[in-house]
């Protein structure tokens, strides 16, 4: 079983739904990115069912080259994926999970029970919700730590990436 098998299965054991795209809903939950704590290394991208993250264009955050992932939340489905693949693959846990209605109140924007037709390119976020935000590290990290057997850590630790801040 390869590390992201291992993931989806611990998530189903978690009791997290199985990711439906196109959405068929509003979503409980949807990710956000600390952009400060993403060290930009790309790989929950492919992952996402919704392959709604992506990377920041250039001078969204000052200084970074490459640019950090950020979540198109309009299309996250909330499927925790990428919450745990930053936890278990890299050491950057950069992402969280957050009450889709607390997106929609602080980031004034609407979290639609369908995939919208038209992209919009995310905002870095990090007033609110990095280092010094009012809602740093408050939402919800990995859900399948408790779940994990010690077969399951070696198989996440043979995939891991060495990202991030130790
Ligand atoms: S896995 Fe984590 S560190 Fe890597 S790009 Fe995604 S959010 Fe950033
Ligand atoms: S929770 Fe993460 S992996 Fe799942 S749809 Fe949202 S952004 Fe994509």
């Amino acid at each position: 079983m390869s590390a992201i098998d291992v993931i989806r299965a611990r998530l189903d054991e978690a009791g997290v739904p199985t990711p439906v795209v196109p959405k068929q809903g509003k979503p409980d939950v949807v990710a956000f990115v600390d952009v400060n704590a993403c060290v930009a290394c790309g790989l929950c991208i492919p992952h996402c069912p919704a392959e709604c993250i992506e990377t920041l264009p250039a001078g969204a955050v000052a200084g970074r080259d490459p640019q950090p992932v950020q979540v198109r939340h309009a299309e996250c489905v909330g499927c925790h994926l990428c919450v745990e693949i930053c936890a278990h693959l890299t050491d950057a846990n950069a992402v969280r999970t957050y009450d889709a209605n607390l997106i929609e109140q602080v980031l004034s924007l609407e979290i639609p029970e369908e995939t919208p037709a038209a992209r919009t390119t995310p905002e870095p976020g990090d007033e609110n919700w990095a280092e010094g935000g009012g809602f740093h590290h408050m939402g919800e990290g990995s859900c399948i730590e408790g779940l994990l057997s010690d077969d399951d850590r070696a198989r996440l630790a043979a995939e891991h990436t060495g990202r991030g801040a130790a």
